[in-house]
């Protein structure tokens, strides 16, 4: 069970989140692994202080830190009976004594290496489980606090640590499995690891969802819980469209694919170990814990053919047209170089005979890639462009959805579109100004029926 930093934004959630992992403890399914985040803004807050700190300004930064602390205190002070304050108050004053003198020597260095910024931006998630630890505790619960950089082992790429497995699983089965089998909750941090020699790492911004499926991966977990602010993935952004509703069951595929479009609810990455072991990922809202939010399976058979309509917007489509094309062999192949030597991602593509359109969304290194596309042919590029992806499963033997599709936005004009490369996308592109109503338009499509029905 994964509780994000909203879930822990202050002394009421705390206690909304013990009942729901009390009440999860008390049903059949075992008991549970609780990873939590930051409080809402904590992680955002502590960069802030490291960055102030590298800015030569120390006083400014513990001023910051001292903010974090009253703000961590007073939660201590709202739910933890008064005779186990102080215990608490000195194991987390052991971190923000910590903090601060990295702060100072950050501040007279006038330096911020990505290693000292994951000691500092990872600390959010030590504090929070650490009350939250306390609170269980306090209640009766049988809770025992893991910190997370004993078994989350990472490779040094501080900022983006890779887990390592293999690592993660045999210490489970030390750290985590036998307290579980014991009849207790094991309360951990999300989003920090450590290196083997001890030192500590992040797994990249948002990286509690991907802390808890690779913990669920390791121990064999019934099912993962992604505990937020929403009730779950939802048709459309709900800000664009208001009658957009929570799916019910997506596949892996398809929610891998809504993670990618920016449904901010899950980690792109989190998805990969449940795929793996092919555990069942619910995401769920702490703040209306009776609805069942969305359930992400490997096979969703009874799920609807179109589950949700995505998209990105910023996009930049770069066409290229040259006879030269016509019969050759290899041209593609040296496009693609020209990008995979700029580091730019291509995120769509398709071709003719004689053209290829593709968007990417990185336009960093742009100026330099037409430089070398234009020695292949003509090239010219269109800016301010949005990717609608429409997702669902078995679109390749389902007929119609195209149709529809294009029914739907006969007042749009689209600029590309692809469909082949899996049977769980239609994407197309239309310029950001049309991207609102052409999100409607399809919702209403799609959507608008089975919304009347149920
Ligand atoms: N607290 C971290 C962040 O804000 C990790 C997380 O909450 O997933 O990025």
């Amino acid at each position: 069970m994964k509780f994000g930093g909203t879930s822990v934004a202050d002394a009421s959630r705390f206690k909304d989140v013990f009942n729901i992992v009390l009440g999860a403890s008390r049903s059949d399914k075992g008991m549970p692994v609780i990873v939590l985040s930051a409080m809402t803004g904590v992680t955002n807050a502590l960069i802030d202080c490291a960055n102030t700190a590298a800015n030569g300004n120390a006083a400014a930064a513990l001023e910051k830190l001292e903010t974090i602390k009253q703000r961590h205190y007073q939660v201590v002070t709202e739910i933890i009976p008064d005779s186990s304050q102080e215990l608490l108050i000195s194991a987390l004053d052991v971190d923000f004594n910590r903090l601060s003198v990295l702060l100072q020597g950050i501040a007279y260095l006038g330096e911020l290496s990505k290693r000292s910024l994951d000691a500092i931006s990872g600390c959010g998630e030590l504090l929070s489980s650490k009350i939250f630890s306390a609170y269980a505790i306090s209640q009766e619960a049988p809770a025992v606090f893991l910190d997370a950089r004993t078994v989350m082992i990472t490779s040094d790429d501080y900022g983006k640590a890779v887990p390592n497995m293999k690592e993660l699983t045999a210490k489970s089965k030390k750290e985590i499995t036998p307290h579980l089998q014991k009849g207790k909750w094991v309360i951990t941090q999300g989003f920090i690891g450590a290196t083997a020699d001890g030192v500590t790492t992040t797994l990249g911004r948002g990286g509690s969802d991907y802390t808890a499926s690779l913990i669920g991966a390791a121990i064999n977990a019934d099912e993962i819980q992604i505990w937020t602010d929403v009730d779950g993935m939802m048709t459309a952004d709900p800000r664009l469209i208001p009658d957009a509703r929570p799916i019910a069951t997506v596949t892996f595929q398809a929610a891998s694919e809504l993670a990618y479009f920016g449904a901010k609810v899950l980690h792109p990455l989190t998805i990969k170990p449940a795929v793996e072991k092919n555990i069942p990922v619910r995401i769920i809202n702490t703040l209306n814990p009776t609805s069942p939010g969305t359930l992400i399976v490997e096979r969703a058979d009874n799920g609807e053919t179109v589950c949700a309509i995505a998209c990105k917007k910023g996009q930049t489509a770069i066409f290229i047209e040259s006879a030269k094309m016509l019969m050759a062999s290899g041209f593609l192949a040296q496009i693609f170089n020209i990008f995979a030597r700029h580091e730019t991602s291509i995120d769509l593509i398709t071709t003719s005979e004689v053209s290829v359109s593709l968007t990417v969304d990185n336009t960093d290194k742009l100026p330099q890639i037409e430089e070398e596309l234009k020695q292949l042919g003509d090239v010219s590029v269109m800016q301010d462009l949005a990717i609608i992806a429409v997702v669902g499963r078995n679109f390749r033997a389902e007929s119609g959805i195209a149709a529809r599709i294009f029914k739907a936005l006969s007042s749009i004009n689209v600029t590309m579109i692809s469909h082949g490369a899996s049977s769980i996308n239609i994407s197309l592109v239309v310029s950001n100004k049309d991207v609102e109503q052409a999100i409607k338009l399809l919702h209403a499509e799609f959507f608008a029926l089975t919304a009347v029905r149920s």
